[in-house]
């Protein structure tokens, strides 16, 4: 069975076909994926971009679409970890982007183990296509799980002390003692007591997360809706709405709203996929068919 090496390595193309048709609805497009809507927008939150993440997170609470989410929450030095957040003010405390791949698994099946029926996830491409499979094989189940997927938009991860170092080298500042990191035109910029230090992400590239050579998924197709910030100005994030879950969440939501830069998520999601494939085609020919 052929694998589909926009989505991941994990599926098989009727796996994406089966996913596409049991939980999106929309247009196909080959680099954005299914999707019914697209703009850029923000919220009011002093979040990452638009606060657009913490604005549907508040929403889905609040129109009872979840009881709990899992979100990801910077800890001490720069590290993150997936928690439970039940509430607004346990949605707010996460705001914000931490550079790093973090597993949202463990923490969905416990949620579901303590017999959660309505959970909502925000996390990378990756960690959508986890979820999605987990959620595929709980329906066979006849489980009555409901899973409300927020993907973020990912170019790569990286590796927290190799991050620490390379940043230290290249622009002289701790990332551990940060106010907030973000990626923009290129450069990852660290805040530092009302300072900005920054160095091209390119040349970072010993710091990201391996893995991340052989992700093909830009824009987190298999989400019930998608948010990122290429494509949109500073304080502003892209939106991508994938499902009638993604529409409800915006519904009344009081948003400023304009046209996203659609051309240049297709140029990232092309460059993602293509650095994929010749990853994978440099790979030895066992591992590659592994
Ligand atoms: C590893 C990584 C790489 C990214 N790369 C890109 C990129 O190349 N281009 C791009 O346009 N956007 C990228 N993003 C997304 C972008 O940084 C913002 O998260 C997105 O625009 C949402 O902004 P917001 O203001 O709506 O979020 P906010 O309202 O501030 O909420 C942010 C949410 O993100 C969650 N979060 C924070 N860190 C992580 C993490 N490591 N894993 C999962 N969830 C997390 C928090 O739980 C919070 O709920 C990346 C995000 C991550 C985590
Ligand atoms: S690049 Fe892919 S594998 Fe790496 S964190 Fe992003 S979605 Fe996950």
């Amino acid at each position: 069975m052929p694998l589909d090496i926009r989505k991941g390595l994990v599926y098989r193309v009727d796996d994406i076909a089966r996913i596409e048709h049991e939980f999106l609805k929309g247009t196909k497009d080959d680099s954005l994926g299914v999707y019914s809507e697209l703009f850029s927008a923000k919220s009011g939150i002093d979040g990452q971009d638009g606060g657009i993440v913490t604005a549907l997170l508040i929403s889905g609470l609040k129109k009872s679409v979840f009881d709990v989410a899992i979100v990801v929450q910077r800890r001490e030095g720069y590290h993150a970890e997936a928690i439970i957040a039940e509430n607004i003010n346990e949605v707010m405390a996460a705001r914000g982007t931490t550079y790093l791949q973090v597993k949202i698994l463990p923490k969905l099946r416990e949620l579901i183990g303590q017999g959660k029926k309505k959970i909502a996830v925000v996390c990378t491409p990756c960690q959508v296509q986890a979820a999605r499979k987990l959620q595929q094989n709980l329906r066979r189940e006849a489980s009555d799980v409901e899973i409300t997927i927020i993907g973020l938009f990912c170019l790569e991860a990286f590796n927290s002390a190799t991050l620490k170092e390379e940043l230290q080298r290249l622009t002289g500042a701790d990332i551990d003692k940060a106010e907030k990191t973000k990626i923009h035109k290129g450069r990852f910029i660290v805040q530092l007591q009302g300072k900005e230090y920054s160095c091209k992400v390119k040349d970072l590239d010993k710091a990201v997360e391996k893995g991340c050579r052989y992700c093909p998924d830009f824009p987190a197709m298999l989400a019930d809706i998608s948010v990122g910030s290429v494509g949109s100005q500073n304080g502003y994030s892209t939106v991508i709405v994938r499902s009638d879950v993604g529409k409800k969440l915006l519904k009344d939501l009081n948003l400023a709203k304009v046209d996203a830069e659609k051309a240049e998520i297709i140029k990232l999601s092309k460059f993602k996929k293509e650095r994929a494939e010749k990853a994978l085609r440099s790979l030895p020919q066992k591992k590659a068919a592994a």
